[in-house]
């Protein structure tokens, strides 16, 4: 079966987990997921699960991606920070929903994921998307405040320094680390934190600065 095809059921997928957006399902069908993973899993690009990109790290369940997207409520010309570029496929996906004048800095602390992430835009012809090697426990002071911030690996609290890089009423989306797995959380910045918990995930861990913090800050 075809990658067309393959993609097809993806979406039928995706629409019957409960994904309702237009805007959030159709940037999903228009990015090339194949163009985020190695050549010898290609196959497998439409695949409703995550793969492997390598240093123990994956690209995240497309279902996912358009979970967390969703929560997130993207505006076209909002600045995004994402934690954890990975691949970049999440970033490539956002990027269609900011559009021409939004922009996206995604934080990655593995430089071989930068450069293999830098490379995917590039074959992508994505070009509202910044790269940087950070540990992005501490977000990127240098373009906050931002609009929208989502950490795409397990974090066992809220980190502070990115609640402060984020603008008032703007919105970070991250799964929490429980005793089991992850809960998705969306946090909405107003005069105080509004947070909602959508459901269990699972997810690789934030590494970097975070590890060996057990403390549960909700
Ligand atoms: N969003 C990615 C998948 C994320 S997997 C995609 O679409 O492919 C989680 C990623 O977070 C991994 O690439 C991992 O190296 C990175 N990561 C882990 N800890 C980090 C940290 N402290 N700062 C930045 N990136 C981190």
């Amino acid at each position: 079966m075809g990658l067309i095809k393959d993609k097809e059921y993806l979406l039928q997928d995706i629409r019957a987990m409960g994904i309702k957006d237009e805007r959030v399902l159709k940037a999903v069908e228009e990015t090339k997921r194949e163009l985020f993973i190695t050549k010898n899993i290609e196959k497998e690009a439409y695949g409703n699960y995550p793969l492997p990109i390598g240093y123990g790290q994956t690209i995240s369940q497309p279902y996912t991606v358009a979970f967390m997207i969703d929560l997130l409520d993207i505006k076209p010309g909002n600045s995004i920070l994402e934690i954890g570029c990975g691949s970049g496929y999440n970033a490539a996906v956002m990027s269609l929903l900011v559009g021409k004048k939004g922009k996206i800095y995604s934080l990655e602390i593995i430089k071989e994921l930068c450069d293999f992430a830098e490379k995917n835009f590039k074959k992508a012809g994505i070009k509202n998307v910044s790269v940087v090697n950070a540990d992005g426990y501490f977000g990127y002071k240098k373009a906050a405040p931002y609009d929208r911030i989502i950490i795409t690996a397990g974090c066992p609290l809220i980190p502070k320094e990115l609640l402060n890089q984020l603008c008032k009423d703007g919105i970070l989306v991250m799964p929490l680390t429980k005793y089991f797995g992850e809960t998705m959380i969306k946090v909405v910045k107003d005069k105080e934190l509004n947070i909602s918990e959508f459901g269990s995930f699972a997810f690789v861990p934030l590494r970097g600065a975070v590890e060996g913090h057990k403390d549960l800050n909700i």
